[in-house]
């Protein structure tokens, strides 16, 4: 295949990657092939792109709710008219399968959707004064301008989390996606605004994080740090935020622990802690990464959980009939679940199913790995920190109290998914796991109406529904006298 060209976008300015200036190669992580490049950003354009965003603001600012809902309209119908190529570019620059890709893609026209109609519901207030003649209003107004920087397992869809709901609101934004897959994100900036935005509403650049990030987290024009990814770099950019007192909205890392209590609903616990902890070969933020299953149905959990897994087949995204589990995205991450793996056999926990490479020379240049079982304890280094790859470790506990004293015990608190039939042990389960989300019976969430807050070192603010618009809005007071004459 011909690698794509991609193309960032600066206020008016369209810079092509052309083989001359500096790019990245955008690698397919099934067969380490280059699909593609993108010219890589300097200092120089790094701030012609924010001086582009912040001479956009004025007028985006103010113009009325409902015309920057229509933009955000058009952009979601641009995406859902160019879902196939668009899923297309996806899995071959991050792996996911195709059906998986499309999904993503979807769900992003759905932010632009969803965040048109939230545009208009911004309200102030009016409060009460003791004075006749003496006014109060409390106004909700833009930031400013947003960086948006995020990762690379769901570049599209985590980057429109971000971009959706700072347009509605009235911010400008450049977003920076992870050069380990960018293309997906620069073309949905290219299409948003061919499809009409104004110059420099929506700019985009690329590089790396601690150079291209770096200077976008800090430009002095910035007002907003919007970011995705792990927790050492949120702690970073924290830092940064801190010198300029920049306004920050955190999505960090994940350990979400999956409760199976002895009441669960076997069936379902079963089905979704293996759809959870494989989607996206675990480079997930909300991936079930460690299992606590109560002593009395252990085997039965263990037993049909490591069926399942078993059956799970991996191969490059584009196959037909699609594979359940594609690549991990690159080296990196595979080394990480390499190492983790052999921590844990060092520990003496069982590897049921997995723990290798596949054996299928056609896989063999790609960053494949079995989907893998693991049974053990906490002292493992999968049950303290993120594999990010399709790794389950199981550890069986006494009961109830004690699954979720483990589950508190880490300093994540992004999701937390419990398994039960009785509404009490639900509800105080829910009250007590120490999570932004807990999912009881399901493993959905992440989706755009509700909100998606990370507690503890999992972030700070809230992405995604109607709070989500609220983070890129500030609050004034409006004091008005009008006894004068
Ligand atoms: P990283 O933190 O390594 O990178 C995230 C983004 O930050 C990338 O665009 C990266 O650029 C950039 N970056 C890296 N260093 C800096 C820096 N010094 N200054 C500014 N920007 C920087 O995360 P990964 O991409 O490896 O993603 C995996 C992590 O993301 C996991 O921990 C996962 O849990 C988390 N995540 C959290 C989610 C949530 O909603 N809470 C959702 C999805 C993922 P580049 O890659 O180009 O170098």
């Amino acid at each position: 295949m011909i690698p794509a060209r991609s193309e960032l976008v600066i206020g008016s300015l369209i810079v092509s990657a052309d083989g001359h200036g500096e790019e990245t190669e955008v690698l397919n992580p099934a067969d380490q092939e280059v699909i593609g490049y993108a010219p890589v950003a300097d200092a120089e354009l790094v701030d012609q792109a924010v001086t582009a965003a912040a001479d956009a603001f004025p007028s985006w600012s103010k113009l009325p709710a409902t015309r920057r809902a229509s933009h955000l309209s058009a952009i979601a119908s641009w995406i859902r008219s160019d879902t196939l190529r668009l899923a297309h570019i996806l899995t071959l620059e991050q792996g996911k399968p195709l059906s998986e890709a499309t999904g993503e893609v979807q769900a992003a026209a759905k932010a632009f959707d969803y965040y048109a109609a939230e545009a208009v519901r911004v309200y102030g207030q009016t409060i009460p004064t003791e004075s006749e003649t003496l006014r109060s209003l409390v106004l909700r107004q833009p930031f400013g301008v947003v960086a948006a920087i995020t990762a690379w397992n769901y570049p599209l869809g985590l980057m429109s989390w971000k971009i959706a709901p700072a347009l509605a609101a009235g911010c400008t934004v450049v977003a920076k996606p992870s050069k380990e897959a960018p293309l997906t994100v620069l073309e949905v900036v290219s299409g948003a605004v061919r499809s009409g935005l104004p110059a420099g509403v929506l700019n985009s650049v690329n590089g790396g994080g601690g150079t291209v990030g770096n200077l976008l987290a800090s430009h002095p024009k910035v007002a907003k740090i919007t970011f995705t990814g792990g927790t050492e770099t949120g702690r970073h950019l924290l830092k940064l935020a801190a010198e300029d007192v920049k306004s920050v909205l955190m999505e960090l890392g994940g350990h979400s622990p999956m409760i199976v209590a002895a009441d669960a609903p076997m069936d379902r616990a079963v089905a979704d802690g293996v759809k959870r902890s494989f989607r996206n070969a675990g480079q997930l933020c909300n991936s079930v990464n460690r299992i606590f299953v109560v002593r009395s149905v252990a085997d039965e959990f263990i037993g049909r959980f490591a069926a399942s897994a078993a059956r799970l087949v991996v191969g490059p995204g584009l196959d037909q009939p699609e594979p359940d589990i594609g690549p991990l995205t690159n080296a990196e991450t595979r080394d990480n679940v390499e190492d983790h793996v052999a921590d844990a056999r060092r520990r003496g926990a069982e590897v049921l199913v997995g723990g290798t490479r596949p054996d299928a020379e056609r896989l063999s240049r790609g960053f494949f790995f079995l989907p893998t079982v693991v049974v053990g304890t906490d002292e493992m280094a999968m049950m303290n920190t993120e594999t990010f790859g399709p790794v389950a470790p199981i550890m069986v506990v006494e009961d109830l109290d004690e699954a979720i004293l483990r589950a508190n015990a880490l300093q994540f608190g992004l999701v937390s998914y419990l398994y039960t039939r009785d509404l009490r042990t639900a509800l105080e389960g829910a009250e007590r796991l120490e999570f932004g989300t807990v999912n009881v019976n399901n493993v959905g969430g992440g989706d755009v109406p509700f909100p998606y807050p990370g507690w503890k070192h999992s972030g700070l603010g809230v992405e995604l529904g109607h709070q989500g618009l609220e983070e890129y809005l500030r609050t004034k007071h409006v004091r008005i006298e009008i006894g004068y004459r």
